[in-house]
């Protein structure tokens, strides 16, 4: 039989489907995700770039250093580096949560009609977005909509709200949260604008239950105190169709986590939300207390913590650290 010399090339050709497709699956071995958090934590720790808030005056003084990383994959299996155990207070990202639970209470559409789902492009804390959008709050992630969402969660009374809301955040975070007294005191001394945004949207018709009580345990949810390894945890529950991959609790419906992700692409990083997305193709929520989840669906959960934040209220390195991460293991869901 005569040898054929296309052999060489039929070899050449698997070799690049084969190459082609292990740079796009999520194929990262467990060495590899560690080297490559390994260089994220090392390329920024030192990075001096932003500023803690201050407009909340207890926010002003948590250690700015802190900075930790973490990876949970849809097993449950984590990996981190750095500061990982140190809590900071979750702020906005509580928001995603509090959004979850009134999807559970009330449906999508609800939340899509009563709240809304789209960018308001201006600040988180605007008041004239409201009036743009003739008193719609544009979407669950902006404080207007979140506080609007907290007046939502079914309860005959404060305390069954509250206590509701933060059971919610311990299911996604597989543990008993903490309330961090000296954040809520600081902020609840001082959320006139707050209280301001809930009346408007109460003028409007917008409120589940009375504005002022809801602003309250709103400030009390942004007060939850968690760390990156808690804030892996909660994004890996979203990644997870729902289902918590540390406790196996189902904590939301799978029919909600595409929902609650396209919020988070839309309006997760604030009015930079639309470049966060160009970047990085992952659906992700910051909070001014320096935390930022980000949610591989199907995949991972990845929380970052570092308090130090640019203009736009989003974590400097926890930026630069998730940005580099889904670049380096091709996790970019749009890229799949
Ligand atoms: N509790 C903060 C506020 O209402 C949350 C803001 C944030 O993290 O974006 O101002």
């Amino acid at each position: 039989m005569q040898k054929s010399n296309s052999t060489p090339f039929v070899m050449l050709l698997l070799i690049s489907i084969l190459f082609s497709s292990t740079l796009f699956a999520y194929e990262a071995s467990p060495t590899q995700i560690n080297k490559v958090l390994k260089e994220a934590y090392n390329k920024y720790k030192g990075d001096v770039g932003g500023k803690n808030a201050d407009y909340i005056k207890a926010l002003a003084i948590v250690d700015p250093n802190i900075f930790g990383i973490t990876l949970v994959d849809k097993n449950g299996k984590i990996y981190e580096i750095g500061n990982t155990k140190k809590e900071v207070s979750i702020q906005s990202i509580s928001k995603v949560f509090t959004a979850s639970l009134v999807m559970q209470d009330h449906g999508d559409k609800f939340v899509q009609s009563k709240i809304g789902v789209n960018a308001t492009g201006a600040a988180f804390n605007s008041i004239i977005a409201i009036e743009l959008h003739k008193g719609s709050a544009s979407n669950p992630f902006v404080n207007a909509g979140a506080i609007q969402s907290t007046s939502w969660v079914s309860a005959k009374n404060s305390k069954i709200r509250w206590n509701r809301i933060k059971h919610n955040m311990d299911n996604f975070a597989a543990r008993k949260l903490k309330l961090n007294e000296d954040v809520y005191t600081s902020e609840v001394n001082d959320n006139k604008r707050n209280q301001a945004i809930s009346k408007i949207l109460d003028a409007y018709g917008r409120m589940g239950s009375d504005p002022l009580e809801a602003t309250t345990v709103y400030t009390k949810q942004c007060s939850i105190n968690v760390s990156s390894h808690d804030l892996a945890i909660m994004a890996s529950t979203l990644a997870n169709h729902g289902i918590n991959p540390i406790s196996k609790k189902k904590v939301i419906e799978s029919t909600y986590t595409p929902k609650i992700m396209a919020i988070m692409a839309t309006a997760g990083l604030y009015d930079n939300a639309g470049d966060w997305l160009y970047d990085t193709g992952a659906p992700a929520k910051s909070g001014v207390g320096g935390g930022i989840i980000a949610v591989i669906p199907g995949e991972f959960g990845i929380g970052v913590v570092s308090p130090p934040l640019d203009t736009y209220g989003n974590s400097v390195r926890a930026q630069l650290a998730i940005k580099y991460i889904i670049k380096k293991l091709n996790l970019n869901p749009l890229a799949q």
